[in-house]
């Protein structure tokens, strides 16, 4: 079991009960809307954190590449959606993994349809991935020309089962408050309506899957939507605090760095910590970039509120540096722990490779094989 006195270099900590919290609170909200929960896995990829969600009832789950669907896929899940507009490279690994699992595919267009159904030995769901407004991957959710021909060719191969839609409405990370992340979800709404009446005049009953962290944690109106596939909740970070998505105390994941060097004339510390720790990911605050905020650990492995006159100002490859008070940075002392929030859990724990939890579990993430 990992102790407070061991820990020499940065070492990412998740709070299990933090963490547990906010899956029980996601699964909560799922069920009051009466939405599939469906919770993305690329935040915490590992099989020991996959363990608490399924203690809360959830069967289905996303991933975000293959290798993350093989690896969950041998820890028991299988029922998995590749949310990835498919690689057709990759035909003779999605064949061997959907002999074994209701293997749930996303793709936007029509040459790939052909080339996947030319290739494809094992039956597939098929989701088609929608454009509401993000603007990274997908069909326009208003172009119906262009989804009948995909809903046309969906039906020439008995191996590509139609399922329904998903869209990832990732511009809620660019909002700046929670009225903009409420008026995203209403507009992604709204557009859906027209193709939501035209299945239901087809007569073909769709799931319509979406859901980001932002809108998820704060909105009400789910009103035609059937999943949620939220993922940085399990974790959030400072990025969801800054967003108005999540609280100070729900942040579930703190690196604690040692403290190398601390300079008082300019009322900075120097801590083992870096953009391989970190990724470089960071958040504007007045007008300067932070790259995450400061925590003090507790023996138990837990730490305390973010402190309001510190900051990760700069970060390099290991080093980062921290700008605090005056009155702050003259108590630190070399070789003591900080804790730093991160601005992107996911990034973060991608860099760091695993996490110790807080009883002392040690999660290492999914390996490529
Ligand atoms: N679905 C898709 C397709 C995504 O790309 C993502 C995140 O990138 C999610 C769901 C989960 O969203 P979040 O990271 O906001 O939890």
């Amino acid at each position: 079991m990992l102790r407070l006195q061991d820990v020499v270099s940065p070492t990412l900590v998740v709070d299990e009960s933090k963490a547990r919290a906010n899956i029980q609170r996601m699964a909560h909200i799922a069920k009051t809307h009466q939405l599939i929960f469906r919770p993305h896995f690329k935040t915490h990829q590992s099989a020991l954190v996959g363990n608490w969600f399924k203690e809360e009832g959830v069967t289905k789950i996303t991933v975000s590449n293959l290798e993350m669907a093989y690896y969950f896929a041998q820890h028991g899940w299988n029922d998995i959606t590749l949310a990835i507009p498919i690689n057709i490279r990759d035909l003779a690994r999605i064949n061997r993994l959907a002999a074994h699992i209701k293997l749930n595919l996303v793709l936007d267009d029509l040459e790939t349809l052909a080339q996947l159904q030319a290739g494809l030995e094992k039956r597939c769901s098929i989701y088609i991935k929608l454009d509401t407004g993000y603007g990274r991957a997908g069909i326009p959710c208003n172009d119906m020309a262009k989804i009948k021909a995909l809903l046309h060719q969906l039906a020439k191969s008995q191996h590509t089962v139609f399922e329904g839609f998903v869209w990832h409405d990732g511009h809620t990370y660019q909002a700046h408050n929670t009225n903009q992340i409420r008026a995203i979800r209403h507009t992604t709404l709204e557009r859906l309506q027209p193709l939501k009446t035209f299945m239901k005049e087809l007569g073909t009953q769709v799931i319509f899957s979406g859901g980001d962290t932002p809108s998820c944690s704060i909105c009400d109106d789910y009103a035609g939507m059937d999943e949620i596939r939220p993922g940085n909740f399990v974790f959030y970070d400072w990025m969801q605090h800054s967003l108005g998505s999540c609280t100070s105390k729900q942040i579930a994941v703190a690196m604690f760095c040692p403290v190398l060097r601390v300079y008082h004339d300019r009322n900075q510390v120097l801590i083992h910590g870096g953009a391989v720790h970190f990724s470089k990911e960071s958040l504007q605050s007045d007008s300067k970039p932070i790259y995450g905020k400061i925590v003090l650990p507790k023996p138990d492995l837990t730490w305390g509120e973010p402190l309001e006159m510190a900051s990760l100002i700069s970060i390099s490859q290991e080093h980062g540096l921290i700008e605090g008070s005056e009155e702050w940075v003259k108590n630190v002392k070399a070789g003591q722990l900080i804790g730093v929030l991160p601005v992107h859990s996911c990034l973060t724990v991608a860099c760091m490779g695993g996490y110790t939890t807080t009883d002392g579990q040690k999660a290492v993430i999914y390996k490529a094989d």
